[in-house]
């Protein structure tokens, strides 16, 4: 299935999404304090990826008093537990839930609606580690990040 489809209000989903999130978080031994939660209940409701200053300034109309390493080291933690991914090229963070932590992503990035869609192309991720291992390479982690027009735009053009 692939991540990342979201609408413009917040779809009922997010509260299954967050309660899987701490079950997950849990397994691993950590804790979804409050404001973890809140940062990821952010990332889950925005429409595309979100960046960490446009969090910042949604995250204090809950936290008024939220400064930005508050929000950098939540973002850190819901990166390592893999929660969450980072669209380099957006500078933006999208969620990732129920996949496993530092898994390989690839993600489709639209150009006219900035919808990001995260995809899953097993194929892309070995013919990589071929060609990576015939160097003596070894792979830690793989991020591709495709930009292009989706459908929805490619029909309205
Ligand atoms: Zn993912
Ligand atoms: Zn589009």
């Amino acid at each position: 299935m692939p991540e990342g489809k979201r609408g413009p209000t917040e779809p009922p989903s997010v509260a299954a999404k967050l309660a899987q999130a701490q079950a997950i978080v849990e397994a691993q031994g950590g804790r979804l304090t409050t404001l973890r939660r809140e940062v990821l209940r952010l990332i889950l409701a925005a429409e595309t990826p979100i960046g960490a200053y446009d969090l910042l300034a949604r995250l204090r109309e809950s936290h008024g008093n939220a400064a930005p390493p508050t929000v950098y080291r939540a973002l850190d933690f819901l990166l390592v537990s893999g929660l969450i991914h980072r669209i380099t090229r957006l500078s933006a963070f999208m969620a990732c839930i129920g996949h496993e932590p530092g898994h390989a992503a690839q993600f489709l990035i639209c150009r006219d609606c900035g919808e990001v869609v995260e995809i899953a192309a097993p194929a892309v991720t070995a013919a990589l580690k071929s060609a990576a291992s015939q160097r003596g390479f070894t792979i830690a982690g793989a991020t591709i990040e495709a930009e292009g027009v989706c459908a929805a735009c490619a029909a309205r053009a």
